[in-house]
């Protein structure tokens, strides 16, 4: 009884977090991106302690670019809080680049499942 109600509060604070929506694609877990290249990323930054801040990944561990992480990468560029802001548009011009090579509408959210 006292588990079930853990379970049920334990769910719901997921659903708060999102976790298992599908909504965008598949999430890659922090581990995963973690060891990702640093050729997955749209910018890599460090900080005056020697620390690297990388950003917005986007290409998959065997180096293969991700489409819905380029579109997260590219809906998120305005939120991520850069060190340098020359960087911000480093790695602007790169997911640009990338949405033209797939082009423009890869990005746009799903209407309706055309046939
Ligand atoms: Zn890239």
């Amino acid at each position: 009884m006292g588990i079930m109600r853990f379970l049920g509060a334990a769910v719901a604070v997921l659903a708060m977090l999102g976790v298992g929506s599908t909504a965008e694609g598949a999430k890659w877990s922090r581990t995963y991106i973690r060891q990702l290249p640093d050729s997955a990323f749209a910018a890599i930054e460090r900080t005056p302690e020697g620390r690297t801040i990388r950003h917005l990944p986007h290409h998959d561990a065997a180096g293969n670019l991700d489409i819905p992480h380029l579109c997260n990468a590219l809906s998120r560029l305005g939120q991520v809080k850069w060190r340098n802001p020359a960087n911000a548009e480093i790695a602007r011009r790169h997911l640009q680049e990338h949405l033209e090579q797939v082009g423009r509408g890869a990005c746009r959210p799903p209407r309706k499942s055309t046939p």
